[in-house]
């Protein structure tokens, strides 16, 4: 049988941290579906079709990675795609308590679904979606954090401040 791992997120932009636990997994599991969260709550740069979009383009042509969007109980949107695998990304240890008290609510909600966690390459394992954008907006070079194409939308929604230091 296939096996389908889920990996959920915001994804408010993709990083190439997201990327490299996608290409991580893609050795470990037949098929990654992304999972980009529509959280009426949370205040987003990109919409949810543009954030889709994004993932969609920097993995087309690559069959074994589907994107979809959800609302609600992740453990609901399994059920519907016939997945028992989640997987989340680990980048320091910091990350630990909240991703344990989530794994371990999913596995409340739903005993029969796996959370996988995953390490990324060091260079990524600081990176935020947050941390990126805000970089960007100060005038930081994020080229080698993003795919180009993450950077060009930002460029398109974020007004840069420049290499503008003020020292008072
Ligand atoms: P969320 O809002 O669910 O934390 P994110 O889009 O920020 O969504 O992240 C989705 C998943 O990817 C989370 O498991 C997060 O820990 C992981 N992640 C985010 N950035 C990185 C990174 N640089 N390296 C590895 N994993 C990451």
């Amino acid at each position: 049988m296939e096996k389908v791992a889920i990996y959920p997120g915001s994804f408010d932009p993709i990083t190439n941290g997201h990327v490299d636990i996608i290409q991580r997994s893609l050795k470990i599991f037949d098929k990654i579906l992304v999972a980009v969260l529509e959280n009426t709550q949370k205040d987003t740069l990109f919409t949810i079709s543009e954030r889709t979009a994004l993932i969609r383009s920097i993995f087309s042509g690559q069959d074994k990675v589907e994107v979809k969007s959800f609302q609600g109980l992740l453990v609901d949107f399994a059920r519907i795609h016939g997945s028992y695998i989640f997987i989340r990304g680990l980048r320091a240890v910091s990350d630990f308590e909240h991703e344990l008290q989530m794994a371990l609510m999913n596995r409340k909600l739903a005993p029969d679904i796996e959370t996988f966690f995953m390490m990324p390459s060091l260079k990524y394992s600081f990176l935020s979606s947050s941390l990126v954008k805000e970089v960007y907006r100060l005038g930081g070079c994020i080229s080698d954090l993003v795919p180009p194409l993450v950077e060009e939308k930002l460029g398109a929604k974020l007004c840069r401040t420049g290499n503008n230091v003020q020292i008072s």
